[in-house]
């Protein structure tokens, strides 16, 4: 019997996927793993991480067990593996159709099947292996493996036995965060060589990154203004709720999502979010892990996040289909204060990484440069200086030499007794006499009087820099006192520059790309979402937003050159083709 030559990685690229060529690193990744080589790919969201599993379970004589620690997540990837045309499963305590899917496992049916790491690694599961043939090992979110990482999964300890039962299986770890630290030990805890980490860049290009310092009360106006579907990150359940009401009243449609809902009505916000194309979602960080959904436009953090990875990581949730996507930063100094004020809390031991953490991110809010430079060379990468597409980078800030305007500062706060809060030093300073001044003879001090009216103007932002370096720390009561590098700068040691953005430019706004208004995109939109009902998945696995605009530009008039567009795989183009050319037809 002749044999067939099996397709190649390209062929299967464009036949299922629609796509002319990789993204970055996928090509690398796939062929390590169609050589049977043990890897580990570091790779940022929205580089098409699971691809490098999904090519090759296809190409590869077997099934491609990948596991996943969310339910949701697996739910997710299975439908948009299915919705190509590979054929997938998901193995888990929420699905009932278990003996159907053991059974189409048995009988080589599945290119993948997705289970969770405690189902993995038991033994029922692992004798359910030897019957039949396995191509391939894929651990997503394989930083959970790692006590280094943030989410550290015990159940993940346990796959190590399961991996090693079947050495000769080849086995692919996916992440996208890990610092070198961490990147060595999933290497290590998974049994991969160090030369199999591949690790792509952490550039999200297609995301604009902005830091402003506000109070809360700008979110809504400034969500309004923000086109698509978003997430608020808010530090607590409460905030959640309170904004997503202010988000209501300016008419967008808005869910919030916190750990003490109803499982059910969580879930039910999640799916709802998920299929949406508008909505804005107001919840704490938890949420978005378990979520796949591309077309997340904005990310708005509503107060400061816990470090840049935490940072990167939620902000990554923007624009995983690779439109343009805004990541949004709102911080005061009181985030900076709480985030100090924790470290006193913590085992001494770990006190130094804490607060290099807490620097890192005032560095990130304070920095005059390119914020997107602030974020690649924290995660050991060279970037160029300006990256034109952050707030710095596109309205560049005036810099001040505010040295001795904060030795001013700081001395008021000492002479005063580092109890006072900004109010009354800002009076101090100022030389403006009240009855408390006149009560503590605060009047009589030096400092009294010895700022005037320009620098008076820029005490405010001052103090919100110091405070985010910790040259100032305010207590409960906002009273200010010393702290860092306090005493340095008061001998004049160390310099202080602050970045205030220059009025009347707007730093604000997303840039959709996206031909709104534009009416055959808005028909091929509708016809999106009428398909994605009738099929029951997120518009999203229909098609993507860049495929919809690639139609609406080069309006194909055939099923050929429909099927040229990127996105467009022979499966889609099967099921979906005609539905789309009669659209375009109709324009
Ligand atoms: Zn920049």
């Amino acid at each position: 019997m002749a044999s067939v030559a099996p397709p190649t990685p390209t062929d299967v690229l464009h036949r299922l996927f629609g796509f002319e060529g990789f993204r970055r690193q996928q090509e690398q990744v796939v062929t390590r793993v169609l050589a049977g080589q043990r890897t580990l790919a570091i790779m940022p969201t929205g580089a098409g991480k699971s691809l490098c599993y999904q090519l090759p379970a296809v190409i590869m004589d077997g099934t491609c067990i990948v596991i996943s620690p969310l339910i949701a997540l697996m739910h997710d990837q299975m439908r948009a593996a299915d919705a190509v045309g590979i054929r997938a499963a998901t193995l888990t305590s929420a699905d009932d159709n278990r003996a159907e899917t053991i059974s189409r496992f048995r009988a080589g049916e599945l290119d993948l099947l997705y289970v969770a790491p405690e189902r993995a690694s038991g033994q029922e599961f692992r004798n359910l292996l030897r019957e039949t043939k396995i191509a391939l090992f894929a651990i997503d979110e394989a930083h959970c493996v790692s006590e280094w990482g943030h989410d550290f999964r015990p159940d993940y300890r346990l796959l190590r036995p399961l991996l090693d039962d079947f050495a000769h299986v080849p086995r692919l770890a996916l992440t996208a965060t890990a610092d070198t630290h961490t990147r060595d030990d999933i290497a290590e805890q998974l049994g991969i060589a160090k030369d199999g980490i591949m690790v792509a860049g952490f550039d999200r290009p297609n995301i604009r990154y902005i830091a402003e310092a506000g109070a809360n009360s700008g979110i809504a106006s400034l969500v309004k203004g923000l086109p698509g579907a978003g997430i608020v990150y808010a530090q607590t359940r409460d905030r959640t709720e309170k904004i997503a009401a202010q988000i209501a009243e300016t008419g967008r449609r808005v869910l919030y999502y916190h750990a003490g809902m109803e499982p059910q009505t969580r879930a039910r916000a999640q799916a709802e979010f998920v299929s949406s194309e508008d909505m804005v979602m107001v919840a704490t960080v938890a949420f978005g892990m378990g979520i796949d959904k591309p077309d997340v436009r904005f990310v708005v953090h509503a107060g400061l996040p816990k470090s840049i990875e935490a940072y990167y990581q939620e902000s990554g949730r923007a624009g995983r289909d690779g439109d343009p996507a805004v990541a949004h930063m709102l911080w005061s100094a009181g985030d900076f204060t709480r985030a100090r004020g924790r470290l006193s809390e913590l085992a001494p031991e770990r006190h130094e990484a804490e607060l290099a953490r807490v620097d890192a991110l005032s560095h990130l809010v304070e920095t005059p440069g390119c914020r997107r430079a602030v974020l690649l060379r924290h995660f050991g990468e060279s970037p160029s200086e300006t990256c034109g597409n952050c707030d710095n980078c596109m309205h560049a800030p005036d810099v001040h030499d505010a040295t001795e305007l904060s030795r001013k500062l700081l001395s008021a706060a000492y002479r005063t007794g580092q109890r006072f809060g900004m109010g009354h030093l800002e009076k101090v300073l100022a030389g403006q006499q009240d009855e408390r001044i006149t009560q503590f003879g605060h009047d009589q001090l030096s400092v009294f009087g010895i700022v005037d009216r320009s620098e008076a103007a820029m005490l405010k932002p001052l103090s919100r820099a110091l405070q985010a370096r910790g040259a100032l720390v305010a207590n409960e009561h906002g009273g200010l006192k010393l702290g860092g590098d306090a005493r340095a700068i008061m001998r004049g040691e160390q310099k202080v520059e602050i970045a205030l953005a220059k009025p009347g430019n707007a730093r604000r706004g997303g840039r959709p790309e996206n031909p709104i208004g534009n009416p055959l995109f808005e028909a091929l939109r509708a016809k999106r979402r009428t398909l994605a009902e009738n099929v029951g998945v997120p518009p999203y696995v229909i098609f993507h937003d860049a495929t919809l605009r690639e139609m609406a530009l080069t309006r194909p008039t055939d099923i050929r050159a429909l099927g040229r567009i990127s996105g467009v795989g022979a499966r889609k183009l099967e099921a979906y083709g005609e539905e789309f050319l009669s659209v375009i037809a109709q324009y």
